[in-house]
């Protein structure tokens, strides 16, 4: 009889913890494109977040409210002050340590559900397998033209979906990339290392909104709602508020995903 106690009272204890864990996503679930079954698909899935600067910052913030279940991050930088202009998940007191460290402590306090897998590390043709391998998506939240293209051409060869995302000053672009189905970053611009990666400014509200949609084409992608933002480029004017889409076809000469 005893046992019988105990054990109802601890499926009653994990009854409420999992009610509690909804609970979180109460305002999630009003959503008729989300509803609980959305929020189990977002709880169940698995994106790498590769960069913990400007554009992860917001992406995390995003990815970590929404209650997606498993997130992994790459990065092989330390925080510099010059950072704290945009990179807000990242502390004063922290300026030295490792990002990806910084930014897991940092999902950990504001949602300890959520599981995190961190990378130190810089991605390459060596190592990449191995780490996209466990993810659903992948999210550019890179600052550098060349790991920009390097990550578009292991979305490529994986066929992992990639969701793209550039800043420089009061601009931005995205566009999302469903590896063989819609265009990718070199039907635009085959020779990216072409491109010299140089410092450029950005001011913190123009990356903010780029990873937010950003974010945003990660909710439509795993929940299968909405129009993705695949063969268009959407390019953001901070100083003018315009939006534009511009229409991107893939590319038989295309060096990543040519020759279809
Ligand atoms: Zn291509």
């Amino acid at each position: 009889m005893k046992i019988l106690k105990n054990y109802l009272g601890n499926l009653e204890i994990s009854f409420q913890k999992r009610k509690q864990k909804m609970h979180r996503y109460d305002r999630n679930i009003l959503i008729k494109e989300i509803g609980e079954e959305g929020q189990k698909k977002l709880l169940a899935s698995k994106v790498l977040i590769c960069g913990c600067g400007g554009l992860g910052s917001t992406v995390i913030a995003n990815l970590a409210s929404c209650g997606i279940g498993t997130i992994g991050l790459v990065d092989d930088d330390v925080i510099e002050i010059s950072n704290l202009n945009r990179q807000y998940i990242h502390k004063f007191s922290e300026i030295g340590r490792i990002k990806v460290e910084s930014a897991k402590d940092w999902i950990n306090e504001f949602n300890p559900d959520i599981k995190v897998n961190i990378y130190n590390l810089r991605l390459d043709e060596k190592n990449y397998q191995e780490i996209v391998k466990d993810y659903d998506l992948i999210v550019d939240c890179f600052d550098s033209f060349s790991s920009k293209f390097l990550l578009n051409d292991i979305a490529v060869l994986t066929g992992k979906p990639l969701i793209y995302g550039g800043v420089t000053a009061f601009c931005g672009q995205i566009m999302t990339i469903l590896p063989n189905k819609s265009a990718c970053l070199r039907c635009i611009i085959p020779e990216a290392e072409l491109l010299a990666d140089v410092v450029k400014g950005i001011a913190s509200p123009a990356v903010t909104t780029i990873a937010s949609l950003q974010s945003m084409e990660v909710l439509k992608i795993i929940l299968g709602e909405g129009e993705l933002l695949t063969d268009n480029l959407l390019t953001f004017n901070g100083l003018t508020m315009d939006f534009n889409k511009l229409k991107i076809s893939r590319s038989d000469s295309c060096p990543a995903c040519g020759e279809f």
